[in-house]
Formats: C-alpha cells, structure tokens, sequence
C-alpha cells in the first residue's frame, strides 16, 4: 500500500506549540487579518503544569477576549502567602501593595482547560490549529521563508511553507535544541516533584486563592489553590539531591511533605487524586531567540525556575511583543514588508531584559540572605512596594521602581556582610536520605 501523499498548506506565520505563548501569537496574528498555521503535538485538553498566573497578565487575558471566561473558571489571586518551614515566621504580598494600579489580582488555573481554552480561542479568530500533528523539522530563512513538516497521530504528513516561524514548543525548545543554542543555568539546577491532592485546607476570604510557599533550607514547596477543591502541590529541591535520595517520586513527595511541620500542617488529611509528575534541571536561556527567519517564544526562549510563577506571564508577553512586531514587519497592501533579523534585534533586547529582571531575584533567593530581609521586610523608601510590583509581573519596571529593587539588593548584601536581621531558621527535608527519623 503507498503512503499516504503529504498535505501541503501555506500561511503567512507557522508556529510550533500551542501552549500559552503559541496560542496567544496565534490568536493576534490571526486577528491582525494574517493566516496562520499553528502546530500541536498533543490533543487538548492535556496536562501541564504551570498553574498560578499573575496580575499583569490580565490585560493580555482582556485584549484575548477571554478574561471573563478565566474569571468565571477559575481561583482569584490576590497574592501570596509565604512560611517559613516550622510556620513560625510569615509574610503576606498582597498585589494591591504595590504599584500597580489596575493590577491586584490573578487566577490559579487549571492548566488542562487554561490552555484549551487559549487554543480554541486562536482557532476562532481564524488560525488553522493542526492538534495532534508533532514538527519533525523546520528550515527558516527570511529570504526564503520556513519550511515545516509536521507528522499527524493519524499517520499523516502535513508540509507547511510560510513566510516566517515561531517556534512556541515549550520546554522542548525545537528550534534552539536542534541548533545547539540552549545555555543551561548552571546555578540553577533545579527539580520539582508535584501531584494534585483533594482535602488541603484553605485559608478562609479572599486569602484562600493566595499561592502558599513553604520555605526550606533546601528547596520549597507550592501549595497553589484549583477549582473543584483540588490543591496543586509541589516540590523544588536541587536536581542532583533529589535523585540522589534514590526515592520514586512518589515517595520522596510524601515523605519531604511529612518531614516539614508547615507542610504537614496543610496536608494531614489531604489525598493525593493524581500522578506524581517530575521536572528537572529545568532553567536556561538561548543564545538567539531572534534569527533568521525565526522568533523563539516562551519557554521555547527561555526558562526561569518557577519561584515566582513568571513562566506563563513571560511566554504570553513575549507572544504578544513578537505578533505585534511581525505583523508590522510582515507588510500591507502589497509592500512585501521586511523580514531581516536586524528588524527583530528590539524583540530579543526586550524579551532579554524580561528574563534577566526575573533570573534576578530568583537567583538571589537561593543565595544566603535573600529570606531574612525578604521575609521580614521593611517599611523604609517604599522597596517593598517595589518587589511587590516586580512580583505582580512589572517585568518593565518604572525608574523609580528600579531603583529600589537595586537598594532591595543592596540591603541583601548587607545583610549577608552584616547580619542586622537574624538568620531565618529553616529546616532542610531532602536531607539527611529520606527514609531515615524525622529531623528533631
Ligand atoms: C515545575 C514547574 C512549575 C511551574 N509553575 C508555574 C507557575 O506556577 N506559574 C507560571 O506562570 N508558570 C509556571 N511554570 C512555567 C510554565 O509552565 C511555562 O513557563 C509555560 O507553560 C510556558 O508556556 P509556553 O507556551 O512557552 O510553553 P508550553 O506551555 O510548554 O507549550 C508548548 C507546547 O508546544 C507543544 N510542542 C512541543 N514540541 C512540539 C513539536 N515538535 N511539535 C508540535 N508541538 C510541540 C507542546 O505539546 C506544548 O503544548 C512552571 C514550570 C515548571 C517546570
């Protein structure tokens, strides 16, 4: 029997991915009167994890025409909770703190229907959504366009050309691995281990939507409040540690949850109702995430551990920089437009500097200091109304703003010389090996 013949398509834009980042670019491109094929290894709704948004992502979720769709779904967000591990030291960031008028709040999602709804949402503005169809390879060239072949779970072969491509693959970063452009940030080793349990009580108002983090000496948990009652829980430690522990997953969750008191406290009659899911060594970045004739989104550019719940926000943003630079590059009425690299050197400067205000302060919280001054902190020059911004997603942070997160680090290598604060005390979990007494 002959195989069947491919399907050949042409678009103005092809994107690989249909997470946060592909669907968003999609969803604009499309609305912009472009025609876009976008390319879906997975069938939705598919799991993934990512779940708590934050506040500066709203106008993007409002421009989408899907805000009020996410807030009839899903928990508000109005901050974040943070504890330290024996619960005795707290503190709260609540959005509306900061400066960030119009920003207070966001929304823990369910990412399975999150991502849906994305997605069917960039079909209905007019993007061809191929689900089910994995790239296998990709040419790019701005002279020449992109080439992209796309293989279909029902054996089918779809050939896309198109004048441009965003690859929007996630952490598979299509484009940059085959092009070995990927930098893993070696600081920032990381795993996590995560489930979703059912039973984990909620605090009770408006607090209860709130993101909980439970500080360790060696590493943290989440605790990131779902619809339905269910309750995201997870585990970042450093990737060599946890393997070392020689656990399953399974049990080196549990077992780290039930040597933390604050954690404990949260899931004593707890039930875990899904898989344990793993991800590690999970923080990069790529040496060009504007080429020829390709624009890297999302995770697909980089990735920053998941501390602050950046990823989602970031991926989105750098979709919506991306669509709204290519439309203007791809021309009107006619004009061919402009597609050299050099046109998109301001995408890869901006979405650069994104991800390093983040890589920031997250590479500063593993670093002594950072949590006696961040958890006790002052009331002084208003910095910590400009950390709160930062954290509500002011990834473009004013002057003013800037130059109190520049004194918020400075007063942490103050701290770390002169010790003014009392250390934190923080119990570790992952070590000595799990399986051995708790520790006293
Ligand atoms: C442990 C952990 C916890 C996290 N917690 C948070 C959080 O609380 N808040 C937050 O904002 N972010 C969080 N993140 C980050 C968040 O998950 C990502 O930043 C976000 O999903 C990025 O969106 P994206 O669209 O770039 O990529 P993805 O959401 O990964 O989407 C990429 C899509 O591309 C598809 N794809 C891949 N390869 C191909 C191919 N060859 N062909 C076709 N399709 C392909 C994939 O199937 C996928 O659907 C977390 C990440 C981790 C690892």
């Amino acid at each position: 029997m002959s195989a069947r013949a491919p399907v050949e398509v042409g678009a103005d834009v092809c994107v690989i991915g249909g997470g946060p980042a592909g669907s968003t670019a999609a969803a604009l491109l499309a609305t912009a009167g472009r025609s876009v094929a976008l390319f879906e290894k997975e069938i939705f709704p598919r799991f993934h994890i990512g779940e708590s948004l934050l506040p500066y992502n709203m106008d993007l979720l409002r421009r989408l025409g899907i805000l009020d769709r996410v807030a009839e779904r899903f928990v508000e967000k109005w901050g974040a909770h943070l504890v330290s591990s024996d619960g005795a030291i707290t503190r709260d960031i609540v959005f509306a703190e900061g400066f960030v008028p119009g920003h207070p709040k966001a929304y823990q999602v369910l990412r399975s229907s999150f991502d849906e709804l994305l997605l069917r949402n960039a079909a209905d503005r007019g993007a061809r959504v191929y689900e089910g169809h994995a790239v296998i390879e990709a040419t790019h060239s701005h002279r020449d366009g992109c080439a992209v072949t796309a293989r279909g779970r029902d054996g089918g072969t779809v050939r896309c050309r198109a004048r441009f491509l965003l690859d929007a693959s996630g952490r598979d970063a299509f484009v940059a691995s085959r092009r070995g452009l990927r930098d893993m940030m070696p600081r920032l080793r990381k795993a996590a281990i995560f489930a979703h349990y059912e039973g984990v009580p909620r605090t009770p108002g408006s607090a209860g939507g709130n993101i909980v983090l439970v500080l360790l000496r060696d590493g943290w948990f989440w605790f990131i409040p779902l619809p339905g009652g269910t309750t995201s829980v997870g585990l970042v430690g450093e990737g060599a540690t946890l393997r070392r522990s020689g656990l399953p997953p399974e049990s080196l969750l549990e077992e780290a949850l039930r040597r933390c008191p604050a954690a404990r406290d949260r899931t004593r009659v707890a039930r875990r109702v899904s898989t344990v899911w793993t991800a590690s060594d999970y923080s990069y970045g790529c040496r060009r995430i504007a080429g020829d004739g390709y624009l890297l989104l999302g995770d697909a550019a980089a990735f920053i551990d998941p501390l602050f719940s950046t990823g989602v926000w970031l991926a989105m943003s750098s979709a919506e920089i991306a669509a709204d630079m290519l439309d203007r590059a791809l021309g009107r009425d006619g004009s061919r437009g402009d597609l050299t690299p050099a046109v998109f050197a301001a995408y890869e400067k901006k979405v650069r500097r994104h991800v390093r205000i983040y890589s920031r302060i997250v590479s500063r919280f593993y670093q002594p200091g950072f949590l006696d001054v961040f958890l006790r902190p002052g009331e002084r020059f208003r910095i910590r109304e400009a950390v709160i911004s930062l954290l509500a997603g002011m990834a473009d942070p004013t002057p003013p703003v800037r130059l109190r997160l520049w004194c918020f680090y400075l007063v942490i290598r103050m701290q770390r010389l002169l010790k003014f604060n009392p250390p934190v005390p923080l119990l570790g979990v992952l070590e000595p090996a799990p399986g051995s007494p708790i520790p006293a």
